[in-house]
């Protein structure tokens, strides 16, 4: 079942929480709501679910005006990062809840949850209660409660926070593999980008309300609309850095980073993601401030017209600070901003 958002807002006075927002959620996609803390996307994911009221604006289930409906009539599955398991129940009890509400019978709702639990692979856990669980088993249970109904659409809260960050990575590749498994469209807040990224068919990045970019995760890194979808993505954070252009070459400082550049004289904000830096035979020399080891690389710290910029290198060298290194910026990885912080364009 796809989603449609058409206009979507919710005010508190004077204050927009959510800010007009439009989006078309995939029959079975998974959609990554990314921003920081407070921008509106657990507020989005209440609206969906109808534990919040819109101030104006509409959402559609498929061809359904949902806008309006009780939360219970939503066909929704919905997750929170606390769990919330009932913990005097047994984890077959917590399946099985949402159905015996449902006045389905005992013998069938029992059927149900085991296959829940085999699909979030569980089912060897259904005698214990909650508190005889791990974290990253509590919340498949969670998973197996929300899925137990067949709902249409799958809302997911934060699901991975309270997890240490092995049992985060792990955890979201089996709401990946089960989100697939099921078909199910999901929407999935977080505020980790990498997150977002690994595991989402789209992901929508959030800044004050504001959706500020609707696209494939590849393409979001690769082809930010601004600064902040630019600066929100990728670890090490990408390099913002004070350039000039004039007659067609962006500098910064005395290096000259590019030339033959058809862009406007002035002065310019330009993001260059660390490993942009490569060898091309054009390469200015940096002197190298710090050297920290990051998994397979080399995190450098270099020294560019007096300010500090992130490289990273393939490990395996032997670089020390002090040392001198050569680099220059691979094609197309200049990102230059105009005043309003958009993307004038890659140079
Ligand atoms: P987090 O990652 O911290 O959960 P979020 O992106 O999910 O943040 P929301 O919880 O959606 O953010 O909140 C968006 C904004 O709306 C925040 O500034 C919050 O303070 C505000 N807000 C939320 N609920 C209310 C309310 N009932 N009254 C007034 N303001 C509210």
């Amino acid at each position: 079942m796809n989603i449609r958002i058409e206009n979507l807002t919710k005010a508190y006075g004077d204050f927009k929480a959510v800010d007009n927002m439009n989006l078309t959620v995939g029959d079975g996609q998974l959609v990554g709501l990314l921003g920081p803390s407070g921008c509106g996307k657990s507020t989005t994911l209440f609206m969906l679910a109808g534990l919040t009221q819109a101030t104006t604006g509409r959402i559609f289930f498929g061809d359904k005006e949902v806008t309006k409906v009780a939360p219970e009539d939503r066909g929704i599955g919905l997750v929170f990062q606390n769990y919330a398991l009932y913990p005097h129940m047994t984890v077959e009890d917590n399946i099985m809840f949402p159905l015996i509400n449902r006045k389905v019978n005992k013998q069938e709702a029992r059927k149900m949850a085991y296959e829940m639990a085999e699909l979030v692979q569980i089912e060897k856990l259904l005698k214990r209660k909650p508190s005889e669980l791990s974290g990253g088993q509590q919340q498949r249970v969670a998973i197996a409660r929300a899925l137990v109904k067949k709902p249409k659409v799958l809302l997911l809260d934060e699901p991975l926070s309270n997890l240490d960050a092995k049992l985060r990575v792990e955890t979201r590749e089996e709401i990946r593999r089960i989100q697939q498994e099921v078909g199910i469209t999901t929407i999935f807040v977080t505020h980790d980008q990498e997150e977002a990224m690994s595991i989402s068919d789209q992901i929508a990045v959030m800044k004050t309300g504001v959706v500020q970019q609707f696209d494939v995760p590849q393409n979001m890194y690769l082809n930010p609309c601004n600064r902040f979808v630019a600066t929100f993505l990728g670890t090490p954070e990408i390099n913002i850095i004070d350039v000039e252009v004039s007659g067609g070459a962006i500098k910064c400082g005395d290096v000259v980073l590019r030339t033959g550049v058809d862009v406007k004289n002035g002065t310019y904000k330009a993001g260059i993601r660390p490993e942009s830096f490569t060898h091309r035979g054009d390469d200015h020399k940096y002197s190298v401030n710090s050297v920290r080891m990051i998994g397979r690389d080399l995190l450098l710290h270099l020294d560019m017209a007096g300010g500090d910029v992130r490289a990273i290198t393939h490990s395996g060298q032997s670089i020390s600070a002090g040392d001198t290194v050569e680099f220059s910026i691979r094609e197309s990885s200049i990102i230059l901003f105009g005043s309003d912080d958009k993307v004038i364009g890659k140079f």
